[in-house]
């Protein structure tokens, strides 16, 4: 679950992190009051669940009253990645001296909180990545002792040589791991970390996600989550309890369990196809949750043809039968349906199928080899 830049800083704040204040508004209005409140010069910033804002015209600098209105009138509604903007941030303006990167994730190789530093901040991290990864500094934390004082500094004196900055720097870094871990985040971004010309350190702008599996955990941060931020597919799927993925092919998958449907996805890729999204119906088989499946599925417009790989033992053929006939007739699916339905009630089940006009593969094979020739004919 991604979260706000203004959500992220309250985080922060709470964690100790000097962050500057701000206030969010949703009209032109609100936000000339806001910074009415602060006095001086402000930032407008808009708040989507995206990077490179900036770049996009989505943070301004407003000196006046004027401007802010101005400022505020043209970035709300604006559409960013894809994403219209709804709220602004209202900050008071930084005199910014220096801009640094920050940012701590879940490394997937080593498995662990991993740290990532760099004094080439507030551009895009990739392409420092990509340009001079040697100004990136990386340290990964052993869960086990967590984040040690001389690991902050090691980090913070490769972004600073003044002693003053790297002490607060390092001290930033102890609460961003703190926040890190207590908030159940998968990844923590502050792009820029600044200093002052007065000699502050300061955390100005905070990208961050918490891992959904958490989030159980924190239902303080549930209602963090903005549905008009996010696809709408995935609000359906969660809502049905189903564990769904878009991807970018154009077979589309609905297989029951986890494991056979990454095996599904990859035996798309075997026989030259591209998987339109992961999506596990689970061991229930509610037919609700086949139809609400098949509405996600074909939301997707690029899906061309829609792949049933159902392995029946807790998950009754039947019912997911039941589930396919029952969407045809709910909704209109224009992609051509193959399925392979084997295990529990599985004679059951193809009757039913065969009932309503379709056949069914028992071999996994056969049944992706069908769906990857359909698109691909066409
Ligand atoms: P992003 O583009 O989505 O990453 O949004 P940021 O909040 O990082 O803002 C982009 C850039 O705007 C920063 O890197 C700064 O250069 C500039 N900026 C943001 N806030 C301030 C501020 O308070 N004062 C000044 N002078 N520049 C700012
Ligand atoms: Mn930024």
């Amino acid at each position: 679950m991604n979260i706000h830049e203004y959500q992220a800083k309250d985080i922060l704040r709470a964690n100790g992190i000097p962050v500057p204040p701000g206030e969010v508004a949703t009209t032109a209005d609100q936000a000339v009051a806001v910074a009415e409140q602060f006095g001086g010069t402000v930032v407008v910033k808009a708040q989507v669940h995206s990077g490179g804002r900036g770049k996009a015209g989505g943070v301004k600098l407003a000196a006046t009253t004027a401007e802010v209105r101005e400022h505020a009138e043209n970035i709300l509604g604006m559409t960013i990645s894809g994403l219209t903007v709804e709220k602004i941030l209202v900050t008071p303006a930084e005199d910014i001296d220096t801009e640094a990167y920050v940012g701590v994730l879940i490394d997937r190789k080593s498995q662990a909180a991993t740290f990532m530093v760099s004094a080439e901040g507030g551009i895009d991290i990739e392409e420092v990545a990509h340009t001079n990864p040697d100004a990136i500094r990386k340290l990964t934390v052993d869960p086990r002792y967590g984040l040690m004082n001389h690991q902050a500094y090691w980090l913070a004196n490769s972004l600073y040589e003044n002693a003053g900055l790297a002490k607060q720097t390092a001290k930033i870094i102890r609460q961003l791991y703190a926040a890190f871990t207590s908030s159940g985040a998968s990844m923590i971004e502050i792009n820029p970390l600044i200093t002052t010309k007065s000699g502050e350190v300061k955390a100005i702008d905070a990208k961050m996600s918490i891992d959904d599996s958490e989030l159980f955990r924190h239902p303080e941060l549930v209602e963090y989550r903005d549905l008009s931020a996010e696809p709408a597919a995935e609000t359906k799927a969660r809502e049905a309890d189903l564990s769904y993925v878009k991807l970018d092919g154009n077979v589309g998958c609905c297989v029951n369990g986890a494991g056979l449907a990454m095996a599904t996805m990859d035996l798309v890729k075997y026989y030259g196809g591209e998987p339109a999204n992961f999506l596990d119906i689970g061991g229930s088989s509610n037919p609700e949750k086949v139809v609400s499946a098949l509405e996600i599925i074909t939301s997707d417009p690029n899906v061309k043809v829609i792949l049933f790989n159902i392995f029946g033992g807790i998950t009754r053929g039947d019912d997911v039968a039941r589930g396919i006939v029952e969407a045809t007739k709910r909704i209109d699916i224009k992609p051509p349906i193959v399925i392979r339905l084997t295990g529990t009630n599985e004679k059951e089940g193809l009757e039913i199928l065969a009932e309503a006009g379709f056949t069914a593969f028992s071999s996994m094979d056969e049944v992706v080899e069908q769906a990857v020739k359909i698109v691909n004919a066409g």
